[in-house]
């Protein structure tokens, strides 16, 4: 289950973002991102390649700093106006929990090694409950009977479903999703989406960068559509999907029809 930490602020908003700016050298990628998600809802970003969805991402668990605009997030609140610091960083870092493109499994450890690691190294949590949380959620995923093995002999899909897993364990307040089932072969998508599915239903807040139309169109309540560092259309999927507004939108959503 999520953890407690996922009250709403006055706002009734878990996360809020507001004019993130970003550059790398002469290449502005963020110009000017807004973004708003409410606890226990699943939030879709979408749009081309470069457009800034993973800067956005990693930006909100503190992977990449803003130059300018400013982020809350639970009673988190930082201002990039003044860079922050190293234990502000630390605390974004904290709040929430990523999946990555690629599981970045430890390879000399066992799958109940890379699940507790964070939350004994990192957290300080005793060995013991930690082993028996990394137990119940391996169970959750229908990875139990993995736990013992290593990461080489599992399939790309029950990798990746470890590697939510290990985010989960860190029990953060939200989970970050970052084109989670593009580096898998297609018939390992669907149980990963699955996975994500259910966590969904659970009540888990979510950010997903994805490719998948058709979970962000099932799953997602709410999405954003990206364009050249902008969030040019935000709405429910039945609206963007079905009626975009914009005209970048609605080119596309045609191209990949
Ligand atoms: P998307 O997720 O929508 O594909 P990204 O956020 O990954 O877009 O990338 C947006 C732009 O930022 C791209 O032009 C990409 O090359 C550039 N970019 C992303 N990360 C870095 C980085 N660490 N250094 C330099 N350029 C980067």
């Amino acid at each position: 289950m999520p953890s407690e930490h996922t009250d709403a602020a006055a706002d009734g908003l878990l996360l809020s973002a507001r004019g993130l700016h970003k550059s790398f050298g002469e290449n502005h990628v963020l110009r000017g991102v807004d973004l708003d998600i409410a606890p226990g809802t699943v939030h879709a970003l979408i749009g081309p390649s470069g457009s800034g969805k993973t800067t956005v991402l990693r930006s909100l668990n503190g992977l990449e700093t803003p130059d300018a605009g400013s982020l809350r997030i639970g009673d988190l609140a930082i201002d990039f106006a003044r860079p922050p610091g190293r234990r502000e960083r630390a605390a974004l870092h904290r709040a929430s929990a990523m999946v990555f493109q690629q599981h970045h499994l430890f390879p000399h450890l066992t799958v109940l090694g890379n699940v507790t690691i964070g939350p004994v190294r990192v957290q300080g949590r005793d060995r013991d409950e930690a082993t028996a949380d990394a137990l119940a959620l391996l169970d959750r995923v229908g990875l139990r009977e993995k736990a013992d093995a290593y990461p080489s002999s599992l399939s790309g899909g029950q990798q990746q479903r470890v590697g939510i897993v290990r985010a989960l364990a860190l029990a953060p307040s939200m989970l970050l999703f970052d084109e989670p089932t593009s580096s898998l072969d297609p018939e390992l998508v669907g149980e990963v989406l699955a996975v994500m599915t259910e966590l969904a239903a659970d009540g888990w807040t979510m950010a997903v960068v994805t490719h998948e139309l058709g979970f962000a169109r099932e799953v997602a309540d709410e999405v954003s559509f990206f364009d050249e560092g902008v969030v040019v259309e935000r709405g429910a999927p039945a609206q963007l999907f079905g009626d975009p507004r914009h005209e970048r939108t609605k080119r596309f959503l045609q191209r990949l029809q």
